[in-house]
């Protein structure tokens, strides 16, 4: 008896990077203090509204099988607010309601690609990229990006990588690096998309936390609708990480083949977490703008106690819940940067090296303890830091 190669093929074989996160895990279940600045979730729980709205709903008898692709009245919500915020004509045929981005990631790549396809992904990428891809049996192949042009994608790089692939994964605003796409480089990866006839996958989850710019949908330029599938979720926007509840909007048949996945994996998603998101998505953009107040102060924060120093150099900080940092001048790689700042200051902080090669020597912070530990945190790291220059 044996397994099959699927799951080893999806890990590559390599170290999945949560090292430090593990340590990090076992020194506080020994009681050690640590300041975790690793995982991207809230420190704050889901409202309690929307849990009321959750609870009416299964109190009320939406406990059994949900339909596979989600509720009509979801479904309508969801294109509607993607209709509001891109200017894109968008129906409710459009949306396939899925179990968090995640799933939405995965469905996506699964329907795009077949066994033995290339699939693109940016580098540096979000920890799952890589293995989204390969679940499908196809080969991740990584289009690099530099920390020096704030790790934005360039179209001669995706044009110079997209011999044989079908499928571009792009992240706006971006995990690991804060960094939002601006016009001119969606401009860029959609005459490259166009030129090398690739799909789009546009993962958007992070579409509420702009510090500075503007989001922008690549779907939302010309000739793009039809050949981009946007990932979405309500686990960052509105801190329902736990409910599992996110969404693609993609091209109809894009959209059918997804449901069909859906029907012969998930079953779709719970009615009473689906009543929950659309009362949550009414609560407005106020709400969602409260939900990422914390990230602001804490990126403000950041920026402030970083300013000015010589070992660390902040890559452009304009979205997302997490500010990247360049300690190249320390000469230190990210990992050593990492698990020394854990062994001597007890802060713990992503390397760099763990969303790819080329964002080796950077560190990721994450915003997600309170403000006054995050100011006690990102001080201590600072002198850390200009301890280490040579
Ligand atoms: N995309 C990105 C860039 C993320 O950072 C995450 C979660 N950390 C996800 C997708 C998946 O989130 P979820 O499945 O909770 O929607």
């Amino acid at each position: 008896m044996r397994i099959a190669n699927r799951t080893g093929h999806i890990t590559g074989g390599g170290s999945d990077g949560w090292e430090i996160y593990y340590r990090t895990r076992d020194l506080i279940a020994a009681g050690e203090r640590v300041l975790t600045l690793t995982i991207g979730e809230h420190d704050i729980r889901t409202d309690r509204r929307i849990l009321d709205a959750m609870h009416a709903s299964a109190a009320a008898g939406n406990t059994g099988y949900a339909f596979g692709p989600g509720n009509r009245a979801l479904r309508e919500a969801i294109a509607a607010r993607t209709q509001a915020r891109t200017g894109v004509p968008t129906s409710w045929r459009n949306v396939v309601v899925t179990p968090g981005g995640q799933s939405a990631l995965f469905s996506s790549h699964m329907v795009l690609l077949d066994a033995g396809d290339v699939g693109l992904h940016c580098d540096p990428f979000y920890a799952t990229y890589p293995g989204t891809v390969r679940a499908t049996g196809a080969t991740a192949r990584r289009v690099p990006t530099t920390s020096d042009a704030a790790f934005l994608p360039q179209e001669a790089q995706i044009l110079a990588r997209a011999e044989g692939a079908r499928t571009l994964l792009i992240n706006t605003p971006n995990n690991p690096t804060g960094v939002v796409y601006d016009r001119a480089t969606l401009e860029g990866i959609a005459r490259a998309a166009q030129a090398a006839d690739l799909w789009v996958i546009s993962d958007e989850v992070y579409d509420t936390q702009i510090w500075q710019g503007e989001h922008l949908s690549i779907r939302a330029l010309p000739g793009m609708a039809e050949r981009t599938v946007v990932v979405g979720s309500m686990s960052k926007s509105h801190a329902m990480t736990g409910s599992r509840l996110g969404w693609i909007v993609a091209p109809q048949e894009v959209a059918q083949a997804v449901e069909t996945l859906a029907t012969n994996t998930t079953y779709g998603v719970p009615a009473f977490i689906q009543d929950a998101a659309l009362f949550a998505l009414g609560l407005g953009e106020g709400f969602e703008a409260e939900v990422a107040a914390p990230f602001r102060r804490r990126r403000e924060i950041a920026l402030r106690v970083l300013q000015g120093s010589n070992a660390i150099r902040t890559i452009p900080s304009m979205g997302a819940m997490y500010v990247m940092l360049d300690i190249r001048a320390t000469g230190l790689s990210g990992n050593a940067f990492a698990n020394r700042l854990l062994d001597e200051e007890r802060i713990a902080v992503m390397p760099g090296e763990s969303f790819g090669d080329t964002a080796a020597g950077h560190l990721r912070v994450a915003l997600t303890i309170a403000d006054d530990r995050f100011e006690e945190a990102m001080t201590r790291l600072a002198a850390f830091a200009e301890r280490q220059l040579p």
